[in-house]
């Protein structure tokens, strides 16, 4: 039981890294509680679009249509790039079509600065630490599809981690460099094109 509070204590920790990258990324304009807000929704889309993403693909033909369920989560021939960058295309629609959901009904509620933080994230994370470096963590979502979903809190919190298998320490350098590096990129972005920032919000 201690173990799982101490790691349950360094999945937060890690959140509260992620919050404050994008508090710095948008409190100028957002203000600070609104960045927060944000911020937590998009954590928990990277959960629930994830799960959903899972549950939607058990019907024909969604299942051959969503290549995170007919080619990452199935054996292929593509070489490992490939399977990843097809995985990357995917992820970052998984966010995109936020900003693109907010273009279409008017109904604004995300800086797309944290959209793209986000996506650029799930991105990070998923390739640098879980796939990079095979942790036993999502070995387990390829081998049990609908456990291990990532991000780990929320699998605590909803009950979708499976909790009787051995997993490595967190290496929590590997959760939180992906932030470092995806709020960079997000902030050299919006430099380098003032004139988007006309699309924010
Ligand atoms: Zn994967
Ligand atoms: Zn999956």
């Amino acid at each position: 039981m201690f173990a799982l509070n101490h790691r349950f204590l360094i999945l937060f920790m890690i959140c509260m890294i992620y919050l404050l990258f994008s508090v710095m990324l948008v409190y100028k304009e957002d203000g600070i509680l609104s960045a927060v807000a944000q911020s937590t929704f998009l954590l928990f889309w990277s959960y629930v679009g994830h799960v959903a993403a899972h549950y939607i693909s058990l019907v024909y033909p969604i299942n051959k249509m969503n290549t995170h369920i007919s080619i990452h989560h199935s054996e292929t021939e593509l070489p490992r790039i490939l399977d990843l960058g097809s995985e990357s295309v995917n992820n970052f629609f998984g966010f995109f079509c936020l900003y693109l959901f907010q273009e279409l009904s008017g109904y604004k509620f995300l800086n797309l600065k944290l959209i793209l933080y986000s996506a650029f994230l799930y991105i990070g994370v998923h390739i640098f630490y879980y796939s990079l470096t095979n942790t036993n963590y999502h070995k387990i979502h390829h081998e049990y599809e609908f456990y291990n979903y990532s991000p780990e809190i929320f699998d605590f919190i909803f009950n979708t981690r499976k909790n009787d298998e051995q997993y490595e320490n967190i290496f929590v350098f590997y959760e939180a460099f992906p932030a470092l590096i995806s709020y960079y990129i997000v902030k050299q972005i919006f430099e380098n094109n003032k004139g988007i920032v006309e699309l924010k919000k």
